[in-house]
């Protein structure tokens, strides 16, 4: 027997996954990216510009582990980097599960870890979640924060972004999501959260506007950057 799902198999879980991420508000709006791999060169991707709770399987993506086009209607997100590169690192991955659930959001925007040996059921299931350092969206910077982890650990925080989680299954990949929010909201409610979070600096938010713009976005503002709050208590 094959070690892969078929295709089939492979985008029911997709729109299986992307419901329960949308239901359990791992997700806003259009947020969060699921993947499986079917073969050894071969990754069904969820489109960009799409709520993962309402997915059709004509929406889904195949792409080669390089990012090339193979079969499908949408288009995949600049995100797919990233799951490409888990499994480029890690053969063994078979699926990967990207989301900005609250809570844990929360500790990678505070770069915090969740590293505690806090709860038998993470310690177990889940393992430790370092952080990954922080990288602008669509750039070869985020493939490359998260490649150091993707061997000896299963989930990775992405600073001021969110988390990543994979397994040799895509039900696997997604429990974990499920088991590291659970695992940040004891962490908050322990008082582990303990200082605010790491503010992106002017030039790293002056590239985010810059995306904004790109996306034909002319409003919004300027946020409160880390240069400002120097000398603050
Ligand atoms: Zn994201």
């Amino acid at each position: 027997m094959s070690q892969y799902l078929t295709d089939t198999q492979a985008k029911a879980a997709i729109l299986d996954i992307g419901k329960r991420m949308y239901d359990r508000r791992y997700v806003a709006a259009n947020d969060g990216n699921i993947s499986v791999k079917t073969g050894d060169n071969r990754v069904w991707v969820t489109p960009t510009g799409v709520s993962k709770g309402f997915m059709t399987e004509d929406m889904l993506v195949c792409l080669d582990l390089d990012g090339n086009h193979l079969e499908g209607a949408g288009k995949a997100s600049s995100e797919t980097k990233m799951h490409l590169r888990v499994y480029k690192e890690n053969p063994e991955v078979k699926a990967v599960v990207h989301a900005h659930p609250v809570t844990a959001t929360a500790f990678a925007a505070a770069r915090i870890p969740l590293d505690k040996a806090v709860m038998i059921e993470t310690v177990i299931g889940l393992g430790v979640v370092p952080v990954a350092d922080y990288a602008l969206p669509g750039t070869q910077e985020v493939p490359d924060s998260i490649a150091p982890f993707c061997r000896d650990y299963n989930a990775v925080l992405l600073a001021n972004h969110g988390a990543l989680t994979w397994g040799k299954t895509p039900i696997e990949a997604y429990y974990r999501m499920e088991s590291l929010e659970c695992s940040a909201e004891v962490m908050l409610k322990l008082g582990y959260l303990n200082r605010p979070a790491q503010l992106l600096t002017r030039s790293q938010v002056a590239d985010l506007i810059q995306t904004r713009k790109n996306n034909g976005v002319t409003t919004g503002g300027m946020p409160v950057c880390a240069e400002d709050r120097e000398g603050e208590e």
